[in-house]
């Protein structure tokens, strides 16, 4: 362990799974993980899933449920939304915000993604909020300016005293589910500074405690070198989060 923060492995499933399909992925992760405790197990279905996935989960304690977006406001004529309070009422303790495919596809914007931070934060649910350069940005030499901004952009008018609930996850937008993963050196590096930004924004004792994930094709193979950087504190997992052996073992990775 190269820190004193509690490691955190996060499955994102994005859009898939049945209810059927994930009640058997859930219990097929809780059978293989066993009592294993120690580091925070999350795992994000699709809406439709959560139900019944927090049904097979009431029993557990080491594994908690996290959804995959909220809308940022309460209640009203949103058609298609779901708000925070739906999710608190089905036992979801995270959720993860801003992810790139959000921003991509549904032109989230930094303030959007924000309010939603707030919101999530106002009905105590933990926000995983995403950032990352995509491979332009990147080859431009503009990786570190990108996630500032993503970064600063999600967390205006976020307190210090609930800083501590958010998790960033840093997700190089080219590493995502195509298999190119950032080497340890080049996660650490922007986990580097954004833990600095982190501190310079909340204080030190604050910005040492926020948790700040990996995550773009993190598989079994290459978990190990990246969760022994000082500021890589987890993962946050796609393609391999569907496969209940390949999760369990980033969860023994951390
Ligand atoms: P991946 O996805 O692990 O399949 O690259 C990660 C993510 O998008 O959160």
């Amino acid at each position: 362990m190269a820190n004193t923060r509690k490691y955190l492995i996060a499955g994102n499933w994005k859009m898939n799974k049945t209810a059927a399909d994930a009640e058997e992925l859930i219990k097929s992760i809780v059978l293989e993980l066993g009592d294993k405790n120690g580091v925070g197990v999350v795992v994000c279905p699709p809406f439709t899933s959560l139900e019944s996935s927090a049904k097979v989960l009431s029993e557990v304690s080491n594994v908690q449920l996290g959804a995959q977006n909220m809308h940022a406001k309460p209640s009203g004529a949103y058609t298609g939304e779901i708000s925070a309070a739906m999710l608190r009422q089905l036992y979801v303790s995270h959720v993860i915000l801003g992810h790139s495919e959000r921003r991509e596809y549904f032109k989230e914007t930094d303030e959007e993604i924000n309010e939603k931070v707030l919101a999530a934060l106002e009905s105590n649910l933990k926000p995983i909020l995403c950032v990352g350069e995509k491979l332009d940005e990147r080859e431009a030499g503009n990786t570190l300016k990108v996630v500032e901004t993503q970064l600063l952009g999600g967390l205006v008018n976020i307190p210090t005293e609930k800083a501590e609930q958010v998790v960033i996850a840093y997700e190089p937008v080219w590493a995502i589910g195509t298999g190119k993963t950032a080497t340890p050196e080049m996660a650490q590096e922007v986990h580097g500074v954004i833990r600095v930004l982190l501190r310079d924004r909340f204080g030190k004792a604050t910005g040492d405690k926020i948790r700040i994930l990996y995550g773009g094709s993190m598989k079994p193979e290459n978990a190990d070198g990246l969760l022994a950087k000082p500021d890589i504190d987890g993962g946050l997992i796609g393609g391999a989060s569907l496969d209940a052996k390949s999760f369990v073992k980033l969860v023994e990775s951390a």
